[in-house]
């Protein structure tokens, strides 16, 4: 598939950033690779001189970037998102290394829109962010020092997205070359699987919400590495409903 398309299709998402030239920074280090779509949830202070100045000629990045809410808005639709994150998390998906999970995202970007994601300056990204991503990445650095700035950290990934894309080898695996697979789910697809699920196992007795524990987390990184496909949410959830009608919920 064509390089340029598949650059494309890949989004970069900034999760509540406080320093608008960091802003410019990324959309920078992305217009230079190739990347174009930027997304921002809940910027601090955006549009902002600063991050003009900072984006220098890729102030049209900034122009075109969309504002989200919350981090579900900016990944709606797409079917693969992956979290950077500096620090080792106990609840979080698989980590893996750059390269690995360039190849990766760009295996996905053939079937469908795919995401980046990126943490505040100060906190990086909450749990529950982390938790909304299938894989997470840290960029091996200095153990001593290993917070890169959020603009530098963008520039990384983008580099290995770029060479990536243009090394002409085929994707690492494609997830969907097997026989009778479908499209992957997209994140509100696999979300809404998520809260049927959650529900389900309240109304069952199976999940105390006073006392939730670690199952949601647990399964959140289950079906993460799973990679869903729609037709295995359907699947999934038309259990889910046959539970319900059998657990008199249903009516
Ligand atoms: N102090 C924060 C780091 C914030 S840096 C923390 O401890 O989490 C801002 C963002 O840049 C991070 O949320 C992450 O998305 C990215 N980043 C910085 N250094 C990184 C690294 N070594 N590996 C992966 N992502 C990194």
């Amino acid at each position: 598939m064509n390089p340029e398309l598949l650059l494309s299709r890949i989004r970069v998402v900034l999760c509540r950033p406080s320093h608008p030239g960091n802003i410019g920074a990324a959309a920078r280090a992305m217009k230079t690779m190739g990347l174009s779509d930027l997304r921002l949830v809940a910027p601090r202070a955006f549009p902002d001189p600063e991050a003009d100045a900072r984006a220098t000629g890729a102030v049209d990045l900034l122009e075109r970037a969309k504002i989200h809410d919350t981090l579900h808005e900016a990944l709606a639709g797409s079917v693969l998102a992956i979290a950077l994150s500096a620090r080792h998390r106990d609840l979080g998906p698989p980590l893996g290394q750059p390269r690995e999970m360039a190849a990766e995202l760009l295996a996905h970007a053939r079937h469908g829109e795919v995401a980046l994601v990126f943490g505040n300056e100060t906190v990086g990204l909450s749990n529950e962010e982390i938790q909304c991503c299938q894989a997470a990445v840290t960029i091996p650095a200095n153990p001593a020092f290993s917070s890169l700035n959020l603009g530098a950290a963008v520039q990384v990934l983008c580099y290995e997205l770029r060479v990536a894309a243009y090394s002409g080898l085929p994707p690492a695996h494609d997830p969907l070359v097997t026989p009778f697979s479908s499209p992957l789910a997209t994140h509100d697809e696999v979300e809404g699987l998520y809260g049927h699920l959650e529900s389900v196992m309240t109304e069952t007795g199976f999940l105390n919400p006073a006392q939730p524990g670690r199952l949601m987390p647990k399964l959140r990184r289950l079906f993460g590495r799973a990679r869903l496909e729609k037709d295995e949410v359907n699947i999934l959830r038309g259990i889910l409903a046959a539970t319900r009608v059998r657990t008199g919920h249903g009516r």
